[in-house]
């Protein structure tokens, strides 16, 4: 393929929101494709040229990409600075540039996988004279291509190609592309796969080489992490039973950060995060102790990395290990200053063999014969219950060591695990849930107020929306000013300022108008007394009352940066809609005598 065409798909795919659209027009832009130009494509309509668990980054920043276009075009670099400081997009200024020196810039025809080949060639370089080198190579694809591929290119470079194509979008083209007769049945496939291999690029090579039938060539892979399984919730332990049946797990829900640790036969240990990235290199000393943690390698296993006091085992609170996120120096002092405990809960894989198909319990058995206990890897506390008062106890047990609550897993033979999905094999059961509303809500900031007084340094509050994963976009809850200290305002505010958008985001729903529109990024945790419904709010709009959304009142922040999240992983307005509806029932159903 053309790397005009691509462009041109983008340019498309920019002007609209609607997700049917959308998935559409993904359609006819993979339909034609040899497999060879699959993965190019998908990464990039992703704004990617890996997986993004991969970290594989361009490294260009805004003054390069500036830099590069000034040697293609030949203009100075003061005056394109202005133009971009103008028009708040360099790649809008580069597609006008390119206009205006049209006879020069025609489209030279670059494939797809040519421009593919040269990013991921600028990506790699590095060391000395690489900005250079970088620069040069920007440079010699922009003199060869036309406005619209131009632009495209320079937003991709700038990591703001933001074209509000989901993941689970590209599932439904490669469904409809891919699907034969049942694209419905071929969607559910084709997510399971993905759910294992989350890789676009190897899902999509899959199907264009062999249809559906290759993707059973999918299976697990050292380094490649599998995307995790999630829980539902419940208000009550007698719900648990109900759910579950006569006799279920509890385990420890620790309020730490969910890690999935990949190691391979020669010790070699990759941990992931919950939204898949690679945190390996933040945690030194939970690598360094996994190789001699397991009686057998290679093992794929999932725990919650909670920090700990050394001297007595207590567990600390969360907000200890959020200082060890994201760090790249002063690793060692934070290794000592927050020492964690990596307390496992699940085996995906032992040897060759893997485990997902397995029932729990069976793989909790593998899981407690494999693992050596040790300082710095344990077992989740776990009992297996059969009546309220026991779970009763259990959970009283659990808050008393410093757990948020109890996760309930099946015994059934059905629990295998299922990867990416949220569902009753596993449902958690916190303390919040008896008081105020029932759970703490994670929502994504779309916008933000400048602050008063004296936060007027500072943005104040923000406008707060929730994932609606049937649109692929998202929808306003609430507006958030409290629970904020000094700190967070200004690590908000510094964050804000970098992924400010000029307009409303196309994917974002919404009646207001803040201070700043910001890329839907950044996901906090918020508190609140009730959800309500809301005439100007547009979380859930219409799906509990025609003309409503929902709302929640009087938000406040709990403090947690849930850096753990991307943004479609923000609670989702079903899960709302399921809260708001729990709400009801508790207020319709007063607690027995
Ligand atoms: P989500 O349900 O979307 O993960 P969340 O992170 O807000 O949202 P939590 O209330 O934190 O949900 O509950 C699920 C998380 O609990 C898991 O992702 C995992 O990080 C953590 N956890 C702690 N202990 C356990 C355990 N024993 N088994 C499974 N998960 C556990």
């Amino acid at each position: 393929m053309k790397y005009l065409e691509f462009a041109e798909s983008c340019e498309r795919i920019s002007a609209i929101s609607k997700r049917l659209e959308i998935r559409s027009l993904l359609s006819d832009l993979i339909r034609p494709l040899v497999p060879e130009d699959v993965p190019p494509v998908l990464y990039m309509l992703q704004g990617l040229l890996r997986p993004e668990y991969e970290g594989v980054e361009l490294g260009a920043g805004d003054a390069l990409v500036l830099k590069a276009l000034a040697v293609a075009t030949g203009l100075g670099e003061d005056s394109l600075k202005d133009r971009v400081r103008a028009r708040g997009d360099m790649g809008e200024v580069a597609s006008e540039v390119l206009s205006e020196q049209r006879v020069r810039y025609q489209s030279e025809g670059l494939a797809v996988t040519e421009v593919y080949a040269a990013l991921l060639d600028i990506a790699r370089t590095g060391g000395e004279g690489s900005q250079e080198s970088k620069v040069g190579g920007i440079a010699r694809m922009l003199s060869r291509t036309s406005p619209v591929e131009a632009k495209h290119l320079v937003r991709f470079l700038l990591g703001k190609l933001r074209l509000g194509v989901k993941e689970m979008t590209i599932l439904d083209a490669l469904a409809e592309v891919y699907g034969g007769s049942d694209p419905k049945k071929a969607r559910v496939e084709i997510e399971e796969a993905f759910n294992v291999s989350p890789d676009l690029g190897e899902i999509g090579t899959l199907l264009a080489q062999g249809g559906l039938n290759a993707l059973s060539a999918v299976s697990l892979r050292w380094g490649r992490p599998v995307r995790p399984m999630l829980a539902e919730r419940e208000r009550s332990l007698a719900g648990l039973f109900e759910r579950m049946g006569k006799s279920l797990a509890l385990e420890y829900k620790y309020d730490g950060l969910r890690v999935q640790a990949h190691v391979d036969a020669s010790g070699n240990v990759r941990l992931f995060s919950r939204r898949l990235e690679d945190l390996s290199a933040q945690f030194p000393d939970v690598v360094a102790s996994l190789p001699g943690a397991f009686e057998n390698l290679p093992v794929i296993a999932e725990g919650e990395c909670v920090p700990v006091d050394v001297e007595t085992g207590e567990l600390r609170p969360f907000q200890d290990i959020s200082r060890r996120r994201g760090r790249k120096y002063d690793l060692e002092r934070m290794t000592e200053e927050v020492p964690v405990r990596l307390f496992l809960f699940d085996l995906l894989l032992r040897g060759k063999d893997s485990l997902l198909g397995m029932p729990y319990p069976d793989r909790r058995k593998a899981l407690e014969a494999v693992v050596r206990r040790g300082d710095r890897v344990e077992l989740a506390t776990r009992a297996i219950v059969s009546t309220v008062p026991d779970a009763e106890a259990f959970f009283q047990r659990a808050l008393l060591d410093g757990c948020e609550g109890v996760m309930a897993k099946s015994l059934a033979p059905e629990s295998r695990y299922k990867a990416g999905a949220r569902g009753f094999l596993w449902i958690k059961y916190k303390r919040e849930y008896t008081t105020e509303l029932g759970d703490t809500i994670d929502a994504v900031i779309v916008g933000a107020y400048r602050g008063r007084g004296k936060r007027a340094q500072w943005y104040g509050a923000f406008l707060m929306a929730l994932f609606d994963p049937d649109r692929g976009g998202f929808a306003t809850l609430c507006k958030v000013g409290t629970g904020f200290d000094e700190a967070s305002l200004a690590r908000l505010t510094e964050r804000l300022d970098r992924s400010a958008v000029p307009a409303k985001p196309s994917t974002v729903d919404t009646g207001f108008t803040p201070d700043l529109w910001v890329d839907p990024q950044i996901v906090l945790e918020l508190r609140g007394a009730e959800l309500s419904l809301s005439p100007v709010h547009s979380a859930a709009s219409g799906l509990i009352r025609e003309g409503y959304g929902l709302a929640l009142r009087f938000p406040r922040f709990t403090g947690k940066f849930r850096e753990d999240k991307g943004p479609e992983d923000a609670t989702t307005v079903r899960e709302a809609v399921e809260m708001y509806q729990g709400q009801v029932r508790k207020v319709e159903s007063p607690a027995k005598p």
